[in-house]
């Protein structure tokens, strides 16, 4: 028997087969999935107690997981978002300030709204910590990490949590002095459950971006002025191998954000050093954006299990200050999404949001359209990225990311059948439903 059967779609269960079932069902016992088959056999698990939801004719995924969303800096710019701004040529928009506690909830529980909406269930925030007190409003400051502990310790958390601790500025520089310290104080989330918030590790970054020709290369930037970028990391390459090492001896995840080719190197060829040195190769380190990496980096990362977290948005957004950056050759080889799947990169797709809206439907298809047929993803592929592969980015393989007996009953359903339309239309297929631990946490008016 179950408590709730979720019936009348199409079950994407994202299992190691990835098995779709038609006109199947899923049934539900004190929030973790119990069953999944076909609707026609799923009268065992119905009885008198069992609450049935039929979301008549769409599809019902696992949760979506965006692994890399700053949802408090998300709450405290909604509805505004970074790109659009840009694009209408203003800078960025201005931000709610976060001085308060009622303030930083209020942004937390915003975006939490917002995340629901768009079926999401899970996310990893990229960077809290002291270091980014004065930035954004306070929304990636160390308070906000402390509001983020008391909902957990609370109950009140409604999307589960991941988070890196960041202890430079967000986009700026950063000294080994402060991270070593701040790697050696206590975890402020101990205690918390940690299905519903976690501190993961250690975010650290390396350099720009492309477009504001500051991602660190190995080559010059053509044309006027030059140069290659530089690391922002204090004491530059030394400096940067020395902070990773720091994450990885502390034992958790060390996640980098690096986007031009030669900051990618070295932020591999550290993670590599650093794994090899204590034979603790299942660290889960991993590049973030990372841009320009060569096809070469790509099969290192491949070889030592480091994972790369991508967002096709902001690559189909960006593609023309790229080229402007770096020429059209150079920009062509940017965001190999396709090689790195083909190397057996574990590769993890999320939106960066508020840069973007923290719309997968989106994601997935811009990465499923790419221009370069070969740097296409497919939306199984894309599905993956946001479910299993970012549960493997989280170490929650084992208890959320698929729709399998035993793992929580984390669903996002979707109007229409993701695989029975182009991936063009995906877009316009709504959320009509976000369920966390099997309770009903978004429903579309
Ligand atoms: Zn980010």
């Amino acid at each position: 028997m179950s408590d709730l059967l979720v019936r009348g779609g199409t079950v994407v269960t994202v299992d190691p087969g990835f098995r779709v079932v038609a006109d199947g069902a899923v049934a539900v016992r004190d929030g973790l999935v119990v069953w999944v088959g076909p609707a026609a056999e799923s009268g065992a698990w119905v009885g008198p107690g069992t609450e049935v939801l039929d979301v008549r004719g769409g599809a019902i995924l696992p949760g979506i997981n965006d692994s890399h969303v700053h949802a408090a800096m998300l709450g405290a710019y909604w509805p505004q978002l970074w790109m659009d701004s840009m694009a209408a040529g203003g800078g960025l928009p201005t931000p709610r300030e976060l001085e308060t506690e009622a303030e930083r909830r209020g942004a937390i529980e915003r975006a939490q709204d917002v995340l629901l909406s768009y079926g999401i269930t899970s996310c990893t925030e990229p960077g809290l910590g002291p270091g980014a007190d004065g930035q954004h409003g306070g929304a990636c400051g160390a308070a906000v990490l402390d509001t983020y502990v008391s909902l957990a310790r609370e109950g009140a958390l409604r999307v589960r949590v991941s988070a890196l601790r960041l202890f430079g500025e967000l986009d700026g520089p950063s000294t080994l002095e402060a991270v070593a310290a701040g790697l050696s104080s206590e975890d402020p989330a101990a205690g918390c459950d940690p299905r519903w918030f976690n501190i993961l590790g250690l975010k650290i970054f390396a350099d720009g971006i492309p477009p504001m020709r500051n991602a660190y290369m190995s080559e010059p930037y053509p044309g006027d002025g030059g140069g290659r970028g530089e690391l922002l990391t204090e004491g530059g390459e030394a400096g940067l191998r020395a902070m990773i090492l720091a994450g990885h001896r502390a034992g958790g995840q060390v996640a980098v954000h690096a986007t031009g080719d030669r900051a990618i190197d070295i932020v591999v060829d550290a993670f590599a050093e650093a794994m090899a040195a204590d034979g603790r190769d299942d660290a889960g380190h991993y590049v973030i954006h990372g841009d320009c990496a060569s096809p070469c980096t790509l099969e290192r990362m491949a070889q030592h299990g480091i994972g790369l977290n991508a967002q096709p948005v902001i690559q189909q957004a960006t593609a023309g200050m790229l080229a402007a950056a770096l020429g059209d050759e150079r920009a062509a080889q940017a965001f190999a999404f396709g090689t790195a799947r083909a190397a057996g990169v574990p590769l993890r797709l999320s939106s960066d949001a508020p840069v973007v809206a923290p719309d997968w439907r989106a994601s997935i298809a811009a990465a499923a359209t790419r221009a370069d047929p070969a740097q296409r993803l497919t939306v199984a592929e894309g599905i993956k990225a946001y479910t299993i592969d970012a549960a493997h980015q989280d170490g929650a393989a084992d208890w959320k990311g698929s729709i399998e007996p035993g793992k929580v009953a984390d669903l996002c359903i979707l109007s229409t059948d993701p695989f029975a339309i182009p991936p063009t239309d995906l877009p316009a297929a709504d959320i009509t439903y976000t369920l966390v631990d099997g309770t009903v946490a978004f429903k579309a008016v």
